[in-house]
């Protein structure tokens, strides 16, 4: 019997009625270590439920209760951060330092919430007509849904839920299918934390669950990351319904390599964002545009760093790990066929890796082509696989048009010595997170994450001051204490004085 990975409804593990599961498998090995259940409908209603039932208690808990349960999961997480990486390697198959990694970025969210009660803090005017105040509060919207992609398992839902939580709402985390225990993980993490039961809810599933969260009149807001045209129906389908949505979506992430730019750190860094997390990062770099007489130089420094890099299990000391599923590696081993076909030049294959892993395990190695086309699958499309692509131009206007006619907007960077060039870039390229020399321009927690374009619908980017207010609602209210009733009838708008 493999264990099944449950849903986590009202404080404690939930079976649900559907008896629906789908596989959970070790990417460094290729061996089912678990199922995880699948909701249905019935299912998900229990959990939106428990969301719902707990909301006006957690919503009247003073902010000094709401900060102090906050600071205790931000040390119980710190504290314990490694069984949760552990977890990540195991499902993920990205290596553990890089598990590490993402589990320090979503904390930061964490501890960013820790300062809920500044934030939280409302407008207050006196006087705004005589002996009228008027005061503005910030407060929760009720149960809200976070839908989560497979690529950061814990950061992406901790972009979201420790605000959302800080700020008096109730959660409900729809991880995804292909690595749901670290939901489980944090549940259990916030229960030890002295979170009241019911404030944080895991529904696991696939559409079924995804639609309820969407169509459910208890649910007031939904914050979803995944694919471009997943989170295009997130967001049609949940808008419709009346919510509010941040939807943020898929990526093709270019780097701009100026003919002035130190290539050493270039190459470090296209090596870095190009294959870091097996290229499985929305803010993975894939083409690396190189402007002017540089590329030849450029490429071989690349492909001289990129053959160090080790692929391996994860667990093992290795630099870069499986991608997630069978089915995804050949997907990206597909890319890498069609781009050969396409006439791009092969510098670096991946596909022959003799990795320090399980024979069954979904391996892929460096990928490195060159003379790349704008026209080529490898180049229109998001691989999300350890897959670079060079780009050659002649000029930074080229390079920088090629970034703004793409579809995607999510993260860009430029290498260049150039103050003048790097503030031109800043200003002209539209993308939501810029690098100036900086290849994975990922912003602090209490700036917002989020691209632009297809790679997010709706106004709010994740965290920071836009978090806050994506989870809260502001309500004004107009005061007379004094002298109320001296206007005798009076039909006509209010009018100040
Ligand atoms: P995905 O779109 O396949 O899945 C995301 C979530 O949607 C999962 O929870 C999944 O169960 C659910 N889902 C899948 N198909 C659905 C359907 N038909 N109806 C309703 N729900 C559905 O994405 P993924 O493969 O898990 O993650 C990789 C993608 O996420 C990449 O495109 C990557 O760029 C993107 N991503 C974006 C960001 C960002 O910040 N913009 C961050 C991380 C990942």
């Amino acid at each position: 019997m493999t264990p099944i990975v449950q849903h986590w409804c009202d404080g404690k593990a939930f079976a649900g009625d559907s008896t629906a599961t789908a596989p959970v498998t070790n990417p460094a090995t290729g061996v089912v270590t678990g199922e995880v259940a699948l909701a249905s409908e019935g299912d998900a209603r229990t959990v939106i439920a428990a969301a719902a039932d707990a909301f006006p208690a957690w919503r009247d808990t003073s902010l000094a209760k709401r900060t102090a349960v906050l600071f205790r999961f931000r040390e119980l997480l710190n504290e314990r951060k490694q069984e949760l990486a552990a977890i990540i390697t195991a499902e993920h198959g990205k290596v553990l330092s890089d598990a590490l990694g993402e589990i320090s970025r979503g904390q930061e969210v964490v501890e960013f919430a820790c300062g809920i009660p500044h934030l939280l803090k409302g407008g207050y005017t006196e006087n705004a007509s005589t002996n009228v105040d008027i005061h503005s509060v910030h407060q929760p919207l009720g149960p809200v849904g976070i839908i989560s992609p497979f690529n950061f398992p814990a950061m992406v839902p901790m972009w979201f839920f420790p605000i959302a939580i800080a700020a008096g709402n109730t959660v409900v985390v729809k991880p995804s299918e292909k690595d749901p225990s670290a939901s489980i993980w944090l549940a259990e993490l916030w229960k030890e934390a002295g979170l009241p039961d019911g404030v944080f809810n895991v529904l696991q599933g696939d559409k079924t669950a995804v639609d309820e969260l969407l169509t459910n009149k208890a649910i007031k807001a939904i914050s979803f990351v995944g694919s471009t045209p997943i989170a295009q129906y997130v967001y049609a389908t949940a808008t419709a319904a009346g919510k509010r949505v941040q939807a943020l979506g898929g990526a093709k992430n270019h780097a701009i390599i100026l003919p002035d730019a130190d290539l050493d750190l270039a190459a470090d860094a296209m090596v870095n964002a190009g294959f870091g997390s097996a290229g499985e990062r929305c803010m993975a770099i894939s083409v690396a545009v190189a402007v002017g007489d540089i590329a030849d130089e450029l490429v071989a420094k690349i492909t001289e760093r990129a053959r160090t890099i080790v692929t391996g299990d994860g667990t093992h000391n290795s630099d870069m790990g499986p991608l997630v599923t069978k089915a995804h590696r050949d997907r990206v081993a597909g890319y890498v066929d069609a781009g050969e076909k396409a006439g791009a030049t092969v510098v670096l294959d991946g596909r022959d890796v003799d990795a320090d892993g399980g024979a069954d395990g979904f391996w892929l190695g460096p990928t490195l082509f060159d003379h790349v086309t704008p026209d080529m699958s490898i180049y229109t499309d998001e691989i999300f696989g350890p897959v670079l692509s060079v780009v050659r131009v002649e000029s930074y206007d080229q390079a920088l048009a090629l970034i703004n006619d793409n579809p995607y907007g999510n993260g860009t960077a430029i290498f260049t010595n150039d103050g003048g060039a790097a503030r031109r870039f800043g200003n002209e390229v539209e993308v939501g997170m810029v690098g100036i020399n900086v290849p994975i321009p990922v912003p602090m927690a209490y700036y917002s994450f989020g691209g632009w374009k297809a790679s997010l619908f709706g106004d709010s980017h994740a965290h920071g001051t836009e978090g806050i207010h994506f989870f809260t609602r502001t309500k004004a209210i107009t005061t007379r204490w004094l002298d109320p009733s001296h206007g005798g009838l009076n039909l006509g708008f209010p009018q100040n004085a």
